[in-house]
């Protein structure tokens, strides 16, 4: 019986609640965050970790669900949460009627995040969304998901990435990430007026505006060194091979779902 560990952690920053989850398995150990700011929260961590999510919103007050993308480990309690209080879930329209359909997830990730999200009934998102309080801007940011969006709180002046950055040097990606996108992407938020950063699996970051940057540059850096190592006559492999030589466990653990190679080939099929 594989040994899962599961823990959460709950803070705040000023008006900002939030819970950091922690999934341990052996070999992996992942987080993911949800937050809630004037009455929206700001998805939903995974099915495995309801009891940990729901510890987190009792007491709280809900009143709309926005979620970054259609990920399961960031819509995993959205149904519980509309059949549990009655209030609306929104998504980008591409994802609308993908919300009704039962999802079909690799067995690794079932074992990280617990089975399939109980599929719901969502409202697709617009470029802007008013709560209680505050104006919001919606961010289509496509590139980790075609899907994806950030969220900029104008009164606080918070940038929520959901998954567009993680980490400033990313070294695998999932094979549906299109890093291109994703590099235009991060250039679309640079034009928003933010510093506080606040990311899925990074949490609050102070700096936001200056690990974007340096998340970009990174990228630009290996795009041009991808393109060089090309025009050597060098396959994607072989580029793979000599920019990322690094070992990391959940390229098998994945079946290559998650490698290096998703971004190289992007980069060259991109000459
Ligand atoms: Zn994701």
């Amino acid at each position: 019986m594989l040994e899962i560990a599961k823990n959460y952690i709950l803070s705040t920053h000023g008006p900002l609640d939030m819970v950091e989850h922690i999934v341990k398995v052996p070999g992996i150990s992942l987080n993911v965050y949800s937050f809630l700011l004037d009455g929206v929260l700001i998805d939903t961590a995974s099915p495995g970790l309801h009891t940990q999510f729901f510890d987190f919103i009792a007491q709280k007050n809900v009143e709309h669900i926005i979620h970054t993308h259609l990920h399961e480990d960031h819509i995993g309690n959205t149904a519980d949460m509309i059949e549990k209080f009655g209030i609306e879930a929104h998504i980008h329209p591409l994802s609308v009627a993908k919300t009704t359909l039962e999802m079909r997830l690799p067995a690794y990730r079932q074992t990280v995040w617990g089975p399939p999200p109980k599929p719901f009934i969502s409202q697709p998102l617009s470029n802007t969304f008013t709560s209680a309080n505050d104006r919001w801007a919606i961010i289509p940011t496509p590139g980790h998901t075609q899907d994806h969006v950030a969220l900029y709180n104008q009164q606080h002046g918070y940038l929520f990435t959901g998954d567009l950055f993680v980490t400033p040097k990313p070294k695998i990606v999932l094979i549906d990430e299109n890093i291109l996108d994703t590099m235009a992407s991060l250039e679309k938020v640079l034009t928003y007026d933010f510093d506080t950063m606040i990311c899925h699996h990074a949490g609050v970051i102070e700096n936001g505006r200056e690990l974007v940057q340096m998340k970009l540059d990174y990228l630009q850096e290996i795009q041009q060194r991808v393109h060089k190592l090309a025009r050597e006559g060098n396959d994607v492999f072989e580029v793979t091979q000599q920019l990322f030589p690094k070992h990391y466990p959940i390229v098998e653990q994945s079946h290559t779902e998650w490698s290096a190679m998703h971004m190289v080939r992007v980069f060259m099929n991109q000459r």
